[in-house]
């Protein structure tokens, strides 16, 4: 790592870092302009130089045809300097595309199959990019998942519920909020071993998945703990569901246990009109799920029906 890291510096860099100190021209193209004006110059002053050394009336005797070499190498000149600033072209783009990605994540597609050392260079940071994007990517969605049931964690659930929290109070529509957790769960552990544990939380996942719809947002929020919320939905639907799922769990076989073993006690709120604050709801939920567990376990409790 340390040596990937050092400045790729030394001898190749030694002239650019030279012109680099100029105060103008500023510009890249501007530098390499420099350097070309010099290289197709050196030859007119040094014939003109010559010539008037050799014979002072030159001037005076071939001003047309002075003249004539002058407006040729302006010409030339500017010519050269707009292809220079063509072939500069790749440059330009590379360090955009670096700046837009940085910026706004912006992926470039950058010209490719380009065969020179500046064509080597588009084709090594497009490739580069998209690599970078994809792990970052990979990274950002194995931050928000949990590994063993393949659903969002918390974090996940903290930035989309937020986003959801926002709407329901933009449109003014009713948002609730469903929390379980496994019953007795520590129980199940001891009793049939932790692999058997987390066939449990996967078998819970999938059966709870199968009752809801695309738009619920459905997280594991800790070991046994499961979160909920459903956008659009009012108190009496969110506890209809809950319900279903409640005795739903306690009534079938998840990961091969009898029927009745796995059961799970739910807390189930809607957001109050001005509450825009995820964690004074979840909060509300836990409450109630608590209370769940305090009345008996297996079963839904939740804040009072419209
Ligand atoms: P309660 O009904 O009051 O919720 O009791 P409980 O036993 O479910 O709750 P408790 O908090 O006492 O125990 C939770 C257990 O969940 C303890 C912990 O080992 C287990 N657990 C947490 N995460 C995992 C996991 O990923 N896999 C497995 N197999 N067990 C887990
Ligand atoms: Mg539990
Ligand atoms: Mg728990």
């Amino acid at each position: 790592m340390a040596s990937s890291s050092r400045e790729q510096d030394g001898q190749p860099m030694r002239i650019y870092r030279l012109f680099n100190k100029l105060k103008r021209p500023r510009s890249y193209a501007g530098r390499v302009l420099l350097i070309c004006f010099f290289g197709t110059h050196i030859p007119l002053i040094t014939f003109v130089i010559w010539a008037l050394v050799k014979n002072p009336a030159f001037g005076q005797e071939n001003w047309a045809d002075l003249l004539v070499l002058l407006l040729a190498t302006l010409a030339g000149t500017a010519i050269t300097f707009l292809l220079v600033h063509g072939m500069l072209a790749p440059v330009r783009v590379v360090s955009q595309a670096l700046g837009d990605y940085r910026q706004n994540k912006h992926l470039p597609a950058l010209p490719r199959g380009l065969t020179d050392e500046a064509g080597y260079m588009l084709d090594q940071v497009q490739e580069t990019l998209e690599e970078l994007d994809l792990t970052l990517n990979n990274l950002a969605r194995a931050a928000e998942t949990d590994p063993l049931t393949e659903i969002g964690n918390r974090r996940w659930l903290v930035s989309h519920a937020e986003e959801q929290i926002a709407r329901a109070q933009r449109t003014q529509t009713p948002l609730c909020a469903i929390l379980f957790d496994l019953d007795r769960f520590k129980a199940i552990n001891d009793r049939y071993g932790h692999a058997k544990g987390d066939a449990v939380l996967v078998g819970v996942t999938r059966f709870v998945k199968g009752e809801l719809r695309s738009s619920h947002l459905f997280a594991r929020t800790g070991g046994e703990e499961f979160c909920i919320i459903l956008p659009r939905t009012s108190l009496d639907e969110a506890f209809v569901l809950a319900e279903k799922m409640q005795k739903g769990l306690s009534g079938q076989s998840i990961a091969r246990l009898d029927p009745g073993v796995v059961t799970a006690s739910f807390g189930v709120v809607e957001r109050e009109p001005d509450e825009k604050d995820r964690s004074s709801l979840l909060r509300r939920a836990d409450d109630l799920l608590y209370q769940a567990k305090n009345d008996g376990r297996n079963q839904v409790a939740t804040s009072t029906l419209v």
